[in-house]
């Protein structure tokens, strides 16, 4: 027997669950790509990107997912032998060094912790010991959405600034961007790029990249450009040349309602929104905790994101199990535990189109696939975290 029926409910970090809006937008016909309305619409998203990323630099939007994002920074930025360090805080800065590594640079791990953020007083050591500025990019994740970490990039931005090192601060926001706060200008990042299908809630296929003048002057004399990336190619006056071609116009659709709403809401209030039900996740997973079996992959509390959280589960238990308990019986899909974490627990992503009912139905569902399965855990975890929201969300 089954108790799932219409909807399945997505609780992995990406693709996210859309809103009816976003798909509605979608539905119409193609547009002439050569009118005003295409030009306007090209304008109102670059501008609101920047907006995002709070950035007066240059927004480039690719068709393209977040490793084609990955991969068309690099190229802009790069020249053959660069050499880059990456700050290691689980898998995605890892990912995005091995790009680096296969296009021709010389990739330099900061080796971190599965467990742990990156901290930034490592990051200003190894800067002042590389006293001829060898080191021509950083590397980082806001969000590592296979360990679930949250990395201070404030902070590693000033221990660059204080190790007084010029290398470019390159910052991956996929995981993060619409979902809390980011401030490219002000916490000294030089290029930030992101995708479209996780906080902003629209499908896959979107890769965004936000560059400032100082990577647009390394970017002049980078030898890993190609055409499709190119940041000079995207500025020619053409409108077509900003999507190096035909422009994915039904993505845009959908990005400019999602943005719309993510704007209607107010950027703080959908910060607020994530920070109270990521909160609500883990009110529960701590009582859980308590049985010695789940526990949380940070163990940091500061440095849990407020998008994604990575569930361990220990004492032989298969998280296998429960996900397809969760899957099949109840119509929620779990994030499997990817990298370090495969085969040894699950994550429960909390980004984008979030609310209410769809945390605590998912929290209710694992509740229910806990006691299935006779796996331990603390009982009355789903109970903590309607306790936190009737606490803090007031009447
Ligand atoms: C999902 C993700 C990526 C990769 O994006 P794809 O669209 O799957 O290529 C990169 N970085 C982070 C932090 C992510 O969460």
């Amino acid at each position: 027997m089954t108790v799932r029926a219409g909807r399945e409910f997505l609780a992995i970090p990406g693709p996210t669950n859309m809103p009816d809006e976003v798909l509605r937008a979608m539905h119409r016909p193609a547009l002439d790509i050569y009118s005003d309305e295409m030009v306007e619409l090209t304008d109102s998203l670059l501008c609101d990107l920047g907006e995002l990323f709070a950035t007066k630099g240059r927004c480039y939007i690719h068709i393209a997912n977040g490793h084609g994002a990955w991969e068309g920074v690099l190229s802009n930025v790069l020249s053959r032998g660069d050499k880059v360090l990456v700050l290691e805080s689980g898998r995605f800065a890892i990912g995005w060094g091995d790009t680096a590594a296969a296009m021709g640079a010389e990739v330099e791990v900061l080796k971190g912790d599965w467990r742990r953020a990156v901290r930034p007083a490592e990051v200003e050591a190894r800067l002042r010991q590389d006293r001829n500025h060898e080191i021509k990019a950083i590397l980082a994740v806001q969000v590592d959405t296979a360990s679930g970490a949250f990395n201070d990039i404030e902070a590693i931005g000033k221990a660059i600034r204080a190790a007084g090192h010029p290398a470019l601060f390159m910052v991956d926001a996929v995981a993060s961007l619409g979902c809390m706060p980011f401030e490219m200008d002000a916490w000294g990042i030089d290029v930030a790029m992101s995708g479209s299908q996780k906080g902003l809630m629209t499908p896959p296929g979107l890769g965004f990249v936000a560059a400032n003048d100082r990577a647009r002057e390394v970017h002049k004399t980078a030898d890993l450009r190609t055409p499709y990336w190119d940041w000079t190619e995207r500025e020619g006056l053409e409108h077509y040349r900003k999507y190096a071609g035909t422009a994915p116009v039904h993505l845009l659709f959908a990005l400019r309602q999602a943005i719309d709403m993510l704007f209607d809401e107010k950027l703080e209030n959908a910060f607020l929104r994530h920070r109270l039900l990521a909160e609500a996740v883990r009110r529960a997973v701590a009582v859980w905790g308590e049985g010695q079996v789940l526990g949380f992959n940070i163990t940091e509390p500061s440095e849990r994101s407020n998008t994604v959280t990575a569930v361990v589960m220990n004492g032989g238990h298969d998280p296998g199990a429960l996900h397809r308990y969760c899957k099949e019986k109840c119509g929620v899909v779990l994030g499997t535990g990817i990298g370090e974490l495969q085969g040894q627990g699950f994550r429960i992503a909390h980004m984008g189109h979030i609310n209410a009912p769809m945390i605590l139905g998912t929290l209710g569902v694992i509740e229910v696939g806990l006691g299935a399965l006779d796996i331990p855990h603390g009982g009355g975890g789903t109970r903590a975290a309607i306790d936190w929201l009737a606490e803090t969300v007031s009447a």
